[in-house]
């Protein structure tokens, strides 16, 4: 069985070619970094991920978390993996050097979590969870609250959650009944239940704190009554012991995937004990919390991308090596049979794919670069780039989760019954890829906050900056006799998309809310093939301009090999939007009009 689970080559053609990423050390910010370094710090992080992620992806699965004695026992690497990374500077990798961290571009980390969740997605979510809760207590809470949190969860000793969902409140966060009692002493009393919290109680770690959402008494109803607090599992006190908090794991849940990383359900404060310190403002828990969930969207962005990477190519290999049948034309039985990847059907199966795959990684590289240049530029630049990811983040969440998934079915197609079986990892990544579409909001709740919110977001501006974008791609690939073609259909898809988002306005006001996002979903596809078309026709651009500059030999199957991937996304995928735009001008209220008792036989 291969080895690889991602493609170096790939990568640096992203971080280069595509995106500049050199191009950042321009400005200050950067300026002490070069594309050499980021070169060796993606090679760093391919030999991290095959020396102790790689090698337990399997067993994490076979030997998932279990609860003994009121704690969570998790494969025996995870306390290895998240020191090894503490130690390593990988959670801390974006933070300002002044802070202690590496000040690395946001697409250099990004690409790196790419690359740690092809090995083992369950192994990589542990630090990077790290990460964004500490991300989080230092960008919005008190110099004491991160003096005191941040430094463990950066140097992988304590465990960092985010804490949201409750029984009656998923996908509503307004439904929220955990509460949050001032005491006199500074702290808050924290009482609730809360569910599903990955990584929200294991023996990897020697504490967990918890970024939670609970409502102080007495605060308005609905999202504006929310507020965030810091909840750790055990609380550390001015001698530096640490006492339980009265924040207990009463279960773990047994998964379909997605294995090797346990959710959990917390009962919190069952004993009066459960001591919260508020991060920020009171009310503003939600506003907060979204920096988290933005930076986690495009997290699963990546893994949904990452999984279905190393689909990929366990389906490339067993592809190369399977020999079944003759070519059509070829029937003779006396000739040996073919290798399956002979076979053109086999091809589309692993063009689909890569186009998918690629696809993905350009627009989550798209998204980190607006990261990045949000963080260095000011006044209207500044702003255009954070509108562009505002916009985007559903989109770069969704895309890439949704189609994944089938991306990695047809992986698993490839390899016919034995792809159904636990003798290759394709079963394995089937199941683990489909928490992608449910965690970090559902596909639904994207949509409706894609249509509903951001495309009229900021009067419209979001909106209309990504069509600037998507003009200045078509005009640059229209240069490329190879691309004239694709950049035409791009420009008549985006002449679609602006269409239905306008059709669909229109229903708002005379048809009401229901009607506007009935269809959300399929809005969300649409856009996402349109955003994901553009991604192909940058990397369209970049293969033209490095042939016509002459590419080194061994890079010419590169290239060529990427060609017939984005002539596929335009021959196969693109011609999809033709349908979602027929229903999406359609005013029939058919799911409106369903009443459930129709259901029912
Ligand atoms: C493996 C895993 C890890 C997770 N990790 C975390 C974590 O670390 N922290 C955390 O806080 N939570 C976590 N979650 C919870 C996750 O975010 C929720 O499961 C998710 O938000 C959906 O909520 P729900 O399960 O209550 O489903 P519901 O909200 O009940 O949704 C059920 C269905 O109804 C649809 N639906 C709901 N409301 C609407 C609506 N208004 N319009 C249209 N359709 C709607 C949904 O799209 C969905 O299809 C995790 C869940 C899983 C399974």
């Amino acid at each position: 069985m291969t080895e690889k689970f991602v493609s170096e080559r790939n990568v640096l053609f992203m971080l280069h070619e595509v995106f500049d990423v050199g191009g950042l050390t321009a400005y200050e910010y950067y300026q002490d970094h070069t594309p050499k370094l980021f070169d060796r710090v993606i090679a760093e992080a391919i030999k991290l991920a095959r020396g102790i992620l790689w090698p337990i992806f399997a067993e994490m699965d076979r030997e998932p978390p279990v609860l003994e004695n009121g704690r969570v026992r998790v494969h025996k690497s995870v306390r290895k993996i998240l020191k090894e990374f503490g130690r390593g500077g990988w959670i801390a990798s974006t933070v300002p050097i002044a802070d202690g961290g590496d000040q690395l571009p946001h697409m250099v980390a990004d690409a790196c979590q790419y690359i740690f969740a092809a090995a083992n997605y369950s192994a990589s979510a542990y630090p990077g969870l790290c990460a964004g809760a500490a991300h989080l207590i230092e960008a919005f809470g008190s110099r004491e609250l991160a003096d005191r949190y941040v430094p463990r969860m950066r140097d992988g000793q304590w465990q960092g959650t985010m804490a949201l969902t409750e029984p009656e409140a998923g996908s509503s966060l307004a439904d929220l009944t955990t509460t949050a009692i001032p005491t006199e002493d500074g702290h808050y009393l924290i009482r609730g239940q809360k569910i599903f919290i990955s990584a929200g109680d294991h023996d990897g770690a020697e504490n967990v704190v918890h970024l939670m959402l609970a409502k102080i008494a007495g605060a308005p109803a609905g999202v504006r009554g929310i507020s965030l607090f810091v909840v750790p599992k055990r609380r550390p006190e001015s001698n530096g012991s640490l006492t339980d908090n009265d924040v207990v794991t009463s279960g773990v849940y047994h998964k379909l995937g997605y294995r090797g990383c346990p959710i959990v359900q917390l009962s919190i404060g069952d004993h009066g004990d459960c001591r919260g310190w508020l991060v920020g403002q009171p009310h503003n828990g939600l506003r907060y919390m979204f920096q988290m969930m933005n930076e986690a969207r495009i997290g699963v962005g990546l893994g949904a991308t990452s999984m279905a990477t190393a689909a990929y190519y366990a389906a490339l290999d067993y592809a190369r090596t399977r020999r079944q049948g003759r070519k059509v034309d070829q029937k003779d039985p006396a000739r040996p049979p073919v290798p399956i990847i002979e076979h053109a059907d086999v091809k589309r199966m692993l063009l689909f794919q890569r186009a998918v795959i690629d696809g993905s990684l350009a627009l989550l590289m798209q998204c980190s670069r607006y990261v990045d240049l949000a963080k260095v530029t000011a006044g209207a630049e500044k702003e255009k780039y954070s509108l562009l990811l505002d916009l985007l983040t559903p989109v770069a969440k969704t895309y890439p989760s949704e189609m994944g998934i089938q991306a990695i079915s047809q992986g698993l197609q490839c390899f016919g019954g034995s792809g159904y079986c636990d003798d290759y990892p394709l079963e394995q990544y089937y199941r683990d890829a489909r928490i992608h579409p449910i965690h970090e909001g559902t596909t639904a709740i994207h949509g409706m906050d894609l249509l509903g919110r951001k495309v009229t977001m900021a009067g419209g501006k979001s909106f209309a900056l990504f069509l600037d974008e998507i003009d200045a791609a078509v005009e640059a690939a229209r240069v490329h006799a190879a691309l004239v073609s694709p950049a035409d259909k791009l420009a008549a898809a985006v002449e679609q998309l602006k269409s239905v988002t306008s059709h669909l306005l229109k229903v708002a006001q005379r048809g009401g809310t229901e009607a506007f996002l009935a269809d959300a979903t399929l809005y969300l596809e649409l856009f996402g093939i349109v955003a994901v078309a553009w991604q192909w026709l940058l990397q369209g651009i970049a293969i033209e301009r490095a042939l016509a500059g002459g590419a080194k030999k061994a890079d010419q199957d590169f290239y060529a090999g990427k060609r017939f991937a984005l002539r596929y996304f335009y021959a196969y995928e693109l011609p999809k939007t033709a349908g979602l735009v027929q229903r999406l001008t359609d005013d029939d209220r058919l799911t409106i009009e369903a009443e459930s008792r129709l259901f029912n036989d």
